[in-house]
């Protein structure tokens, strides 16, 4: 029976062209990763933004954890498996979002649903970016309290929801700081006036704006210059940060009731030694040497949006190196991507539910670590299947 359900579920994916597929790679350099085969490609799809998952220092300082520490950590931050490397970094992450403290969670994932399961009760009342990241969904979702959607990004729409929503309890607000589909960034000045307006508590997810944007590269805060206004500060270290897990930060008594209420820091093993280690030592090589990643991931970012609105193609504008090309039709979208992957380039294609349906994408995306040259050839490949693509498209319509 449930075989059978379950069976009719995945010919429906894939008769829909929605199948997901996993990959098999690895990376040789942050521009660049191999199949099993051997067949190189450029990588315009990672968030390696500042390319630290293959700096000297960051490798160095996973490889000396392992060796030192063991691969894992044994035991959940309570019992046997807090390091010193998790409170280190703790430390380091809080002073660099200029917050009192911070904590560390498995994945970003992991964050956002400790986060506001852990926070928000009954009664209470979150206000949601429709576009906010999934794992910001689920959170909302599990937290037992009233969801409130609200446009993306439009004031207008969160005050109007704000004036008439009946709430008991607390309101949050909620949202991504850089989107993650659409690049874009979070109108923190007027949020900060609704928060004041209405006592709201402010959250922000910041996975897609730390080691992006902001001048220290902090992030949506430091971006505006408005470092004291977000409540919580979410982020990843799976990004920028070149490992894997996520931490948030904020006021010491917010963390401290984190650390003795939220299930998902409570009940899952600590991360391992390497790990933290790694986001650590890609950390520290963010606060000094921030200026000189931050200037290349830059002018990637405004070079390949450059070359590929002159080459034709439908560029979402923004600043950051999340590129959105609207494409509009999915299988087209896929179509595309798959193209470019035979010719050695690796972009991800995103359609609905991911995206609204008519918006399916190529999620372009650049990195510190990318040359000119690698930008130059594949907007070049990009622009010229492009061309293809619609003129095929226009013979068959
Ligand atoms: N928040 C946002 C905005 C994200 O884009 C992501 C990852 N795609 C996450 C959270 C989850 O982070 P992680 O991959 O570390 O679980």
């Amino acid at each position: 029976m449930l075989e059978t359900r379950i069976a009719k579920e995945l010919a429906y994916i894939s008769q829909a062209g929605l199948a997901r597929r996993i990959t098999e790679l690895y990376f040789v350099n942050p521009a660049q990763a191999q199949d099993r085969t051997g067949k190189t490609y450029l990588v315009l799809a990672s968030n390696n933004y500042l390319g630290f998952t293959h700096a000297p220092e960051v490798i160095e300082a996973a490889s000396q954890a392992a060796l030192k520490f063991g691969t894992g950590s044994s035991g959940s931050r309570l019992t046997t498996g807090g390091t010193f490397i998790a409170s280190e970094l703790e430390k380091r992450l809080a002073d660099f979002k200029h917050s009192e403290s911070a904590l560390v969670f498995n994945t970003g994932y992991m964050t956002n649903l400790g986060v506001l399961y852990g926070l928000l009760q009954t009664g209470d009342v979150v206000f949601s970016d429709e576009l906010n990241h999934a794992s910001i969904i689920d959170g909302c979702r599990i937290s037992r309290c009233k969801v409130v959607v609200y446009k993306h990004n439009d004031m207008a729409d969160l005050q109007r929801l704000l004036e008439t929503e009946i709430v008991t309890g607390q309101r949050f607000i909620v949202t991504d700081g850089v989107f993650s589909m659409d690049g874009d960034i979070a109108d923190l000045p007027s949020l900060a006036v609704l928060k004041k307006q209405f006592n709201a508590f402010l959250i922000v997810d910041d996975a897609h704006g730390v080691g992006v944007i902001g001048n220290d590269g902090s992030g949506t805060a430091s971006h505006y210059g408005l470092t004291d206004v977000i409540d919580l500060q979410v982020g990843t270290l799976s990004k920028a940060l070149a490992a894997e897990g996520g931490y948030v930060a904020g006021k010491k008594i917010l963390i401290d009731y984190l650390i003795n209420r939220s299930r998902p820091f409570i009940f899952s093993t600590a991360l391992a030694p390497a790990t933290l280690a790694a986001a650590n030592a890609a950390l520290l090589l963010l606060q000094t040497q921030a200026s000189k990643y931050l200037d290349s991931l830059r002018a990637n970012s405004r070079l390949m949006r450059r070359l590929l609105l002159e080459g034709g193609l439908n560029v979402v504008e923004g600043i950051t190196p999340i590129i959105p090309v609207v494409i509009g039709e999915a299988g087209l979208t896929m179509q595309f991507a798959d193209r470019l992957k035979s010719k050695g380039i690796l972009v991800s294609g995103i359609r609905p539910p991911t995206v609204p349906r008519g918006e399916s994408r190529l999620r372009i995306t650049v990195t510190a670590a990318h040359c000119e040259e690698q930008l130059r050839q594949a907007a070049q490949i990009i622009t010229a299947l492009w061309q293809e693509l619609k003129h095929g498209e226009k013979k068959e319509g």
